[in-house]
């Protein structure tokens, strides 16, 4: 799907700082950090939304390639939130589903 952003950035059609990469995952900063760690991890396969989504052994890659380059980066006992926003009301805005992880300070709202 060469519309979208992020299968552009699997590509290396856009640059993206990549923090981490394997057959399946890909992770990068996010262009807008909004806290001082903060970073999306993507499947390479294009699916658009968390509704698309139907492979639980892909789902759990994402949260467990989060959770090691968190560990890697030195927030894990800090701590850190992991995001997955879902259309319109969840704030979801590149139609490539990705989980953000925000850390390296104390996030004070709760989501939403
Ligand atoms: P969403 O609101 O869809 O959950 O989040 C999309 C995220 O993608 C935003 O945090 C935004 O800053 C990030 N983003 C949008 N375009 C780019 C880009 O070209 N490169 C990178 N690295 N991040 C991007
Ligand atoms: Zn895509």
């Amino acid at each position: 799907m060469t519309s979208c952003l992020f299968c552009k950035i699997i590509a290396g059609d856009i640059p993206a700082e990549k923090l981490y990469e394997d057959d399946r995952v890909l992770a990068f900063k996010d262009i807008n950090a909004l806290a001082p760690e903060h970073f999306l991890v993507i499947p390479k396969e294009h699916i658009s939304t968390p509704n698309d989504a139907d492979n639980a052994e892909l789902m759990g890659e994402l949260s467990l390639t989060a959770t090691k380059i968190a560990k890697e980066r030195g927030i894990a006992e800090s701590g850190y939130r992991l995001v997955m926003n879902c259309n319109a009301d969840g704030g979801q805005v590149v139609f490539h589903i990705h989980l953000h992880c925000l850390g390296g300070r104390k996030l004070t709202s709760p989501i939403g």
